[in-house]
């Protein structure tokens, strides 16, 4: 039998898993698990076009985002297939709202939705039909470490279970990487926390192309917790409602800085807030939603309504803010059927650069594009007829605690990544922060062969790195990349 290894447990993996035949034995490394994933927290919907028109209409938006960076063949590629992808999923048993919405970038409203929590809503359903397959191992609390890589072949990788501190190498005839993205690497981010980065940073250790990473999309409004951990999305519809940003003296900052104000598009309103934040030196600004209708937050933003009242900002009708980390548009660099620079090795979902996003990912083409390649990967011949995977499990014991001398290393990074490779970058700065990153290495590596923490971190500093690496080679401002003296 066939053995396939997928690293991840949102809806990329979710997907791939389901559409591949129950002739491959698989294996899926969870990670943190389907809920911890940002698949889970999605939340506007998946982008389709149901009609010519509007694919041509979609095509072009998606290519005014990428500014320049698309892979034209691949954009027409998945929008042609986005109403197949919807039938598919309706046809699973999952019901989407009648009203399409509309999203920044978008000329019309063509964004699918399941209330204000389609990935949510996505990830319970598949997930439990995955789970009557019996095909699947589900390897919970267990995280991918290190590509296997033997004569310029992927063979396998090393996994480590993070509760019993035990890890061990096993061997596949192909492995996908569905292991998302990496918004965790920064002090403000939306995302879930197995968003860190960490398969990036395998797979730019063995020897994998990695492309466009300096293009990290920010979301303008995370509702800001301090000290909390949640990750509370205020959706930019709520702005189209008219929620409107104030800064802590409560003036309109956006009025002076764009005609749309507080509906600027989103890179705008995030410089504008974060040089707003800067100056004053607060770490958020207010969104007032005085003359928001109750009645039309409490039915159209249930989520939101709920998590407002929670975090106790319903009667004083302003919620503090700050733009955050949102969505890697770069990424492990693939051909259109998935295939990294190394054979055995494929790469879905978040972590992969596909050609779809370019320089901006257009909101809601994420989920698109993941449902998409899983669906073409789970189903194509190369699956079924790769041979790679021999040799025998191998158990090593791991100390789980963390280092006391790598607690300022984890402590550091999101500043440093926040400030230097954040929303608005300078080269001095940038080049300063990537010496810093590079003196990590060494720290680090002391402690790589007994301690787990040790080896997750360097993968999330490799990734940092690559970040770096690509923002500081890009000399002038384009998409979500901006630089600024
Ligand atoms: C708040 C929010 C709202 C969003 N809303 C939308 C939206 O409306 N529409 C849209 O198109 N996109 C949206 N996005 C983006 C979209 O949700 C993601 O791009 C997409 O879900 C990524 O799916 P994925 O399966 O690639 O990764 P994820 O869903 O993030 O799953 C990755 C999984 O891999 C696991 N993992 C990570 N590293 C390892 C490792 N080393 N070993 C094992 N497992 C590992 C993680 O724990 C996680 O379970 C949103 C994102 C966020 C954060």
């Amino acid at each position: 039998m066939k053995r396939v290894v997928c690293i991840g447990g949102g809806l990329a993996a979710i997907y791939f898993s389901l559409v591949l035949s129950e002739e491959i034995e698989l294996y899926l490394i969870l990670g943190e698990g389907p809920e911890d994933s940002n698949s889970y927290l999605a939340k506007g919907g998946i982008a389709v076009s149901l009609d010519i028109a509007d694919q041509s209409a979609h095509i072009k938006d998606t290519l005014v985002a990428g500014a320049g960076l698309c892979d034209p063949q691949i954009v027409k590629e998945v929008i042609e297939n986005s109403s197949s992808i919807l039938q598919d999923l309706k046809a699973r048993g999952l019901y989407f709202d009648s009203n399409p919405s509309k999203e920044g970038g978008h000329s019309i409203a063509r964004i699918q939705h399941i209330s204000d929590q389609t990935g949510k809503f996505l990830v319970e359903k598949l997930w439990a039909d995955l789970k009557k397959r019996k095909n699947t191992h589900f390897l919970y609390h267990t995280v991918a470490t290190q590509l296997i890589i033997e004569k310029g072949i992927c063979k396998g990788l090393t996994i480590a279970n993070y509760l019993e501190g035990t890890c061990k190498n096993i061997f596949a005839d192909n492995v996908v990487l569905a292991s998302g993205g990496c918004g965790n690497l920064y002090a403000q981010h939306t995302n879930g926390i197995g968003a860190n980065g960490e398969g990036a940073g395998m797979a730019m250790r063995a020897g994998l192309l990695l492309q466009d990473m300096a293009f990290i999309q920010f979301h303008p409004t995370k509702m800001y917790l301090e000290g909390k951990l949640e990750n509370i999305l205020v959706t930019e519809a709520f702005r189209g409602a008219g929620a409107v940003l104030r800064d802590n003296k409560g003036d309109d900052f956006m009025k002076d800085l764009h005609p749309l104000s507080s509906l600027a598009p989103r890179d705008i309103v995030s410089l504008g807030m974060f040089l707003n934040m800067e100056e004053s030196k607060e770490k958020h600004v207010w969104l007032d939603f005085s003359k928001v209708d109750t009645q039309h937050f409490m039915l159209s933003f249930p989520y939101l309504f709920d998590a407002v009242k929670r975090a106790g900002f319903l009667s004083q009708e302003k919620i503090p803010v700050t733009p955050a980390a949102h969505y890697q548009c770069g990424g492990v660099l693939v051909d259109s059927n998935s295939a990294s620079s190394i054979p055995g090795l494929f790469a879905i979902g978040e972590v992969a650069r596909t050609g779809l996003h370019g320089a901006n990912r257009l909101a809601s083409n994420s989920l698109l594009e993941l449902f998409h390649f899983a669906a073409k990967l789970a189903s194509s011949e190369i699956i079924q007829t790769n041979n790679y995977g021999a040799g025998e499990d191998e158990l090593i014991s791991l100390k789980i605690q963390k280092p006391l001398e790598l607690l300022p290393i984890e402590n550091n990074l999101k500043e440093l990544m926040w400030h230097s490779f954040g929303i608005c970058r300078n080269l001095a700065h940038m080049e300063i922060a990537k010496g810093e990153l590079d003196s990590f290495l060494p720290i680090i590596k002391n402690f790589e062969a007994d301690y787990l923490f040790a080896k997750r971190l360097r993968n999330r500093i490799e990734t940092a790195k690559a970040i770096a690496i690509a923002a500081i080679e890009r000399t002038e401002s384009l998409g979500c990349h901006q630089l600024m003296n």
